[in-house]
Protein backbone atom coordinates (compact mmCIF):
# COMPACT_ATOMS: atom_id res chain seq x y z
CA UNK A 1 0.00 0.00 0.00
CA UNK A 2 1.53 3.12 -1.09
CA UNK A 3 1.17 6.56 1.12
CA UNK A 4 0.94 10.20 0.22
CA UNK A 5 4.70 10.46 1.57
CA UNK A 6 5.75 7.51 -0.42
CA UNK A 7 3.91 8.58 -3.72
CA UNK A 8 5.70 12.14 -2.88
CA UNK A 9 8.79 10.33 -2.71
CA UNK A 10 8.11 8.70 -5.83
CA UNK A 11 7.48 12.03 -7.56
CA UNK A 12 10.81 13.71 -5.90
CA UNK A 13 12.69 10.19 -7.37
CA UNK A 14 11.29 10.24 -10.89
CA UNK A 15 12.73 13.80 -10.74
CA UNK A 16 16.03 13.43 -9.94
CA UNK A 17 16.09 10.76 -12.12
CA UNK A 18 15.08 13.31 -15.06
CA UNK A 19 17.49 15.96 -13.96
CA UNK A 20 20.72 13.61 -13.15
CA UNK A 21 22.28 12.07 -16.46
CA UNK A 22 24.21 10.04 -14.55
CA UNK A 23 21.44 8.48 -12.69
CA UNK A 24 20.13 8.00 -16.78
CA UNK A 25 23.13 6.50 -18.14
CA UNK A 26 23.06 4.06 -15.30
CA UNK A 27 19.28 2.56 -15.43
CA UNK A 28 16.08 4.25 -16.78
CA UNK A 29 13.54 5.19 -14.41
CA UNK A 30 10.94 1.77 -14.16
CA UNK A 31 8.07 1.74 -16.22
CA UNK A 32 7.21 -1.72 -14.64
CA UNK A 33 6.20 0.09 -11.23
CA UNK A 34 4.26 -2.35 -9.07
CA UNK A 35 3.02 -1.38 -5.71
CA UNK A 36 3.17 -3.71 -3.11
CA UNK A 37 2.52 -3.39 0.90
CA UNK A 38 4.34 -2.07 3.09
CA UNK A 39 5.03 -3.23 6.56
CA UNK A 40 6.74 -0.25 8.91
CA UNK A 41 9.74 -1.46 10.73
CA UNK A 42 11.63 1.15 12.94
CA UNK A 43 15.25 1.08 13.71
CA UNK A 44 17.07 3.52 15.75
CA UNK A 45 18.91 4.96 13.10
CA UNK A 46 15.64 6.35 11.57
CA UNK A 47 15.58 8.74 14.12
CA UNK A 48 19.15 10.07 13.91
CA UNK A 49 18.46 10.53 10.15
CA UNK A 50 15.38 12.27 10.67
CA UNK A 51 16.99 14.57 13.49
CA UNK A 52 19.75 14.67 11.74
CA UNK A 53 20.76 18.99 11.64
CA UNK A 54 24.59 18.84 10.61
CA UNK A 55 23.87 18.82 7.06
CA UNK A 56 26.47 21.10 5.14
CA UNK A 57 24.27 22.13 2.14
CA UNK A 58 22.38 25.46 1.99
CA UNK A 59 19.56 23.46 1.29
CA UNK A 60 18.23 19.79 1.27
CA UNK A 61 17.51 18.37 -1.57
CA UNK A 62 14.20 17.71 -2.61
CA UNK A 63 14.14 13.76 -2.60
CA UNK A 64 16.59 13.81 0.66
CA UNK A 65 13.41 15.60 1.81
CA UNK A 66 11.33 12.85 0.62
CA UNK A 67 12.93 10.23 2.25
CA UNK A 68 13.24 12.10 5.80
CA UNK A 69 9.39 12.71 5.20
CA UNK A 70 8.47 9.36 4.30
CA UNK A 71 10.61 7.63 7.21
CA UNK A 72 7.62 6.55 9.55
CA UNK A 73 5.86 4.49 6.38
CA UNK A 74 8.93 2.69 5.46
CA UNK A 75 9.92 -0.67 5.89
CA UNK A 76 14.33 0.02 7.44
CA UNK A 77 15.80 -2.52 6.40
CA UNK A 78 18.22 -4.41 8.87
CA UNK A 79 20.67 -5.99 6.02
CA UNK A 80 23.60 -6.97 8.14
CA UNK A 81 21.79 -7.92 11.18
CA UNK A 82 22.68 -11.56 11.66
CA UNK A 83 26.54 -10.29 10.70
CA UNK A 84 29.38 -9.73 13.42
CA UNK A 85 28.99 -6.10 12.11
CA UNK A 86 27.88 -5.26 16.21
CA UNK A 87 25.76 -2.78 17.52
CA UNK A 88 26.89 0.58 17.13
CA UNK A 89 26.76 0.03 13.36
CA UNK A 90 23.40 -1.35 13.23
CA UNK A 91 22.15 1.51 15.62
CA UNK A 92 23.64 4.09 13.01
CA UNK A 93 23.56 2.87 9.75
CA UNK A 94 19.89 3.72 8.02
CA UNK A 95 18.34 2.10 5.07
CA UNK A 96 15.17 1.55 3.64
CA UNK A 97 14.08 0.82 -0.14
CA UNK A 98 11.97 2.84 -2.74
CA UNK A 99 11.90 0.61 -4.94
CA UNK A 100 12.97 -3.27 -4.24
CA UNK A 101 12.03 -5.63 -1.69
CA UNK A 102 9.76 -4.47 1.24
CA UNK A 103 9.16 -1.64 -0.33
CA UNK A 104 6.13 0.40 -1.54
CA UNK A 105 6.81 -0.74 -5.28
CA UNK A 106 9.17 -3.14 -7.32
CA UNK A 107 10.28 -3.55 -10.56
CA UNK A 108 12.09 -5.87 -12.91
CA UNK A 109 14.74 -3.35 -13.93
CA UNK A 110 16.21 -1.53 -10.60
CA UNK A 111 16.45 -1.20 -7.00
CA UNK A 112 16.71 2.06 -5.31
CA UNK A 113 16.69 3.32 -1.79
CA UNK A 114 18.35 5.95 0.72
CA UNK A 115 21.27 5.42 2.47
CA UNK A 116 22.21 7.62 5.53
CA UNK A 117 25.07 7.34 7.79
CA UNK A 118 25.69 9.93 10.47
CA UNK A 119 29.18 11.83 10.82
CA UNK A 120 31.97 9.91 12.06
CA UNK A 121 30.62 6.19 10.86
CA UNK A 122 32.59 3.63 8.98
CA UNK A 123 30.59 0.94 6.52
CA UNK A 124 33.26 -1.37 6.38
CA UNK A 125 34.25 -3.62 2.64
CA UNK A 126 31.55 -5.49 1.28
CA UNK A 127 30.29 -6.60 -1.96
CA UNK A 128 27.15 -7.67 -4.04
CA UNK A 129 26.73 -9.45 -7.77
CA UNK A 130 24.51 -6.21 -8.46
CA UNK A 131 26.27 -3.39 -10.22
CA UNK A 132 25.85 -0.08 -7.79
CA UNK A 133 25.20 3.66 -8.30
CA UNK A 134 25.41 5.90 -5.24
CA UNK A 135 23.98 9.01 -5.76
CA UNK A 136 24.58 11.95 -2.95
CA UNK A 137 21.72 13.80 -1.69
CA UNK A 138 23.36 15.55 1.46
CA UNK A 139 26.28 15.94 3.19
CA UNK A 140 29.49 14.48 2.50
CA UNK A 141 31.91 10.84 2.62
CA UNK A 142 35.07 9.79 1.75
CA UNK A 143 34.00 6.52 -1.00
CA UNK A 144 36.19 3.56 -1.16
CA UNK A 145 36.69 1.07 -4.05
CA UNK A 146 39.00 -1.55 -4.43
CA UNK A 147 41.87 -1.32 -7.32
CA UNK A 148 40.74 2.72 -7.51
CA UNK A 149 41.35 5.55 -5.46
CA UNK A 150 39.49 6.87 -2.86
CA UNK A 151 37.48 10.23 -3.06
CA UNK A 152 35.16 12.51 -1.23
CA UNK A 153 32.12 13.46 -2.69
CA UNK A 154 29.55 15.91 -1.95
CA UNK A 155 25.74 16.43 -2.89
CA UNK A 156 25.27 16.25 -6.56
CA UNK A 157 28.44 13.72 -7.65
CA UNK A 158 28.05 9.89 -8.57
CA UNK A 159 30.06 6.95 -7.44
CA UNK A 160 29.66 3.64 -9.37
CA UNK A 161 30.83 0.14 -8.09
CA UNK A 162 31.31 -2.42 -10.60
CA UNK A 163 29.88 -6.19 -10.04
CA UNK A 164 31.67 -7.89 -7.40
CA UNK A 165 34.00 -4.96 -6.45
CA UNK A 166 34.45 -3.97 -3.14
CA UNK A 167 34.04 -1.04 -1.46
CA UNK A 168 33.44 0.96 1.91
CA UNK A 169 32.40 4.38 3.06
CA UNK A 170 33.78 6.19 5.64
CA UNK A 171 32.09 9.83 7.08
CA UNK A 172 34.38 12.25 8.87
CA UNK A 173 32.74 15.03 9.88
CA UNK A 174 29.41 15.47 8.40
CA UNK A 175 27.26 12.78 7.83
CA UNK A 176 25.64 11.64 4.33
CA UNK A 177 22.69 10.65 2.70
CA UNK A 178 22.50 8.87 -0.72
CA UNK A 179 19.94 7.90 -3.31
CA UNK A 180 21.17 4.15 -4.13
CA UNK A 181 20.61 2.33 -7.33
CA UNK A 182 21.06 -1.05 -8.23
CA UNK A 183 20.92 -2.71 -11.38
CA UNK A 184 21.26 -6.79 -12.61
CA UNK A 185 21.82 -9.83 -10.19
CA UNK A 186 19.71 -7.73 -7.60
CA UNK A 187 18.38 -10.41 -5.68
CA UNK A 188 21.29 -11.33 -4.09
CA UNK A 189 22.09 -9.21 -1.15
CA UNK A 190 25.64 -7.88 0.10
CA UNK A 191 28.28 -9.67 1.89
CA UNK A 192 31.48 -8.31 3.88
CA UNK A 193 34.28 -8.63 2.12
CA UNK A 194 37.02 -10.87 3.58
CA UNK A 195 39.02 -9.15 5.36
CA UNK A 196 36.90 -6.35 5.37
CA UNK A 197 38.70 -3.62 8.31
FE1 LIG B 1 27.10 -1.61 -2.18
Amino acid sequence: MTTPAFETLLNAARQTHADTPALQAFVAFPDDLTPQTVTPHDIPARKLMVEETAWPDTALHPLAQAYINAASDAHWRETYKDTDIGADFMDRFACYALIGPQAPWTSQTMFGFVVYMPAGLWYPWHHHPAEELYFVLAGEGEFLKHCEPSETLRAGQASYHASGQSHALRTHDHPIMAYVLWRNHFDTPPVWSKGRL
